[in-house]
């Protein structure tokens, strides 16, 4: 499982071609090799950056994207046409291509140099339409990808491919992840359908169903010491109540707790999984439904989905990939409740427990209450409030013909007084534009109630991310109207169903 993605890396690939003479490609090769070598060092891009010969033959640009399909930790291409690169050499390359590229459409000297600018200068910095004539033979190919134009220098350009780097480390990912559910999906519902095969053809990832009784097993065998273990980290970490500790009454649940946690992990490390999912409906030889364990779980970067929603918990796991190192937590998260009072309209997202304390402020408490649903014993969770501060909703649904990527940005904000009865972590926000506006077209969109909600993750590489992955994106923002987004919905349906011939 990926924990740093300084582990990984991406390509910096310079296209040029023969005509301009072995002292000009000299030159470009020394200046590309300054501009990746930048790029490596910018703080905003979180992978290495390593610099590429420079490409001027349709062979060496096969060879090279042919190497980056089998390099162990090439999440994708940065390309660059310093001079013409002319774009039929491409296709081959592009073709074959099976990891994701952007297009850095930059130029190495920042201005033009207006007194001392010759023909030789002119032969050299060809960037402007040398990147249109390969611009063309992307868009020939129909590959979707990022465009980033600018100057390298720029902090607001490497931010952009900082974005789309995160984005390409979450793709990879994917790429042979694994998500285990314990247990189906919870009975009757819809949204958390979905076709696994489909979803493993256009996303790399498989889930893989255990009954719960596989999971029972390992939780059994965890030791009374481990658990002790696991009980004092909870102490250090956690404000816990009396009762909770030593000989106190909930502290069999705790302890209870912790050997599920204890067991679950084992489990997902064992069989190697990135992602998991839950549900109350199948817990046959557990004691508890497990909250705690979830919570904790996820904090340590593992993607999560309640009542059988492997789609939410593959992309709560993207999701925390991108963010890897960046302030703001991610979480799992459920539209709960509203507040419909006409001065501010705003959403409560919780879920029955199951919501990471990486989006928490301040030290969370560790409580043991009963479930109003699923029968089993009163289970632990962690209770917390979240800071104020923007975030984004996104949700992935299966439309039978194609997935559909959601994004709705919020600004979390403060409760209108303390929640001191409600016995579950919780997040209050205003979606953008408005509740209203915002619900009404996440529900015309079919978005789901299941999201996964970060603080740290933007729209923008939610829309890198999809683009990535060949699927339909759907922003609710502030220019969005219910009137505007029937239409898009209307027009990308038959996009989606004609785009096979284009
Ligand atoms: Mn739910």
């Amino acid at each position: 499982m990926i924990k740093d993605l300084n582990e990984l890396e991406v390509w910096f690939v310079t296209g040029s071609q023969h005509l301009y003479g072995k002292e000009t490609l000299k030159q470009v090769e020394k200046n590309s090799n300054e501009i990746a070598v930048a790029l490596d060092r910018c703080s905003a891009i979180p992978v290495k950056v390593v610099f590429k010969p420079v490409l001027t033959t349709p062979d060496a640009i096969h060879k090279l994207c042919q190497e980056a399909n089998i390099a162990k930790n090439c999440i994708g291409l940065i390309t660059w046409m310093h001079t013409f690169s002319p774009g039929r050499m491409w296709i081959a390359g592009l073709k074959s291509l099976s990891r994701p590229f952007m297009h850095l459409h930059t130029q190495f000297n920042r201005d033009i140099p207006w007194e001392s600018i010759d023909m030789d200068f002119m032969n050299l910095n060809q960037s402007a339409h040398g990147g249109r004539e390969f611009g063309f033979i992307g868009s020939r190919l129909r590959i979707d990808r990022k465009v980033v134009v600018g100057h390298w220098q720029n902090p607001d350009i490497q931010s952009k491919i900082g974005v789309w780097v995160r984005a390409a480390a979450a793709w990879f990912d994917w790429q042979g992840g694994k998500v285990a559910r314990f247990g189906d999906n919870m009975r009757e519902v819809a949204v958390t359908e979905g076709n696994k095969v489909s979803a493993q053809i256009q996303f790399g990832y498989s889930v893989s169903g255990y009954g719960v009784g596989d999971l029972v097993a390992i939780v059994n065998s965890v030791s009374d010491h481990e658990i002790m273990d696991l009980v004092e980290t909870y102490e250090q970490l956690y404000q816990v109540p009396e009762d909770a500790k030593g000989g106190g009454s909930l502290s069999d649940a705790l302890k209870e707790a912790a050997r599920i946690e204890k067991g679950m992990r084992n489990f997902l490390e064992e069989g190697g999984f990135s992602a998991f999912t839950t549900t109350f409906e199948d817990l046959h030889g557990l004691t508890q439904l497990p909250g705690l364990a979830v919570q904790r779980l996820m904090a340590d970067g593992y993607g999560f989905g309640a009542e059988g929603d492997w789609k939410t918990a593959a992309l709560v796991r993207a999701m925390k990939v991108m963010a890897i190192g960046m302030e703001g937590g991610t979480s799992f998260m459920e539209d709960y409740t509203y507040h419909l009072h006409p001065d501010g309209m705003k959403v409560l997202g919780a879920h029955m427990l199951e919501v990471c304390p990486s989006i928490g402020e301040g030290k969370a408490s560790l409580e043991v209450h009963p479930l109003g649903i699923g029968g089993k014993a009163d289970p632990a969770r962690l209770v917390f409030d979240v800071a104020s501060g923007p975030g984004i909703n996104a949700s992935i649904m299966d439309l039978g013909n194609r997935f559909r990527l959601l994004v709705n940005p919020c600004d979390v904000v403060p409760s209108d007084a303390p929640l001191p009865n409600l016995p579950v972590a919780r997040v209050v926000w205003q979606p953008y534009p408005n509740l209203e506006v915002a619900a009404g077209s996440w529900i015309h969109a079919g978005g789901a109630h299941h999201t996964g909600f970060s603080m740290a993750v933007t729209k923008e590489h939610m829309e890198d991310f999809s683009e990535i992955a060949g699927i339909e994106y759907v922003l609710i923002d502030k220019d969005t109207t219910i009137s505007s987004i029937k239409k898009e919905l209307r027009w990308n349906d038959l996009y989606y169903h004609m785009a096979k011939g284009l």
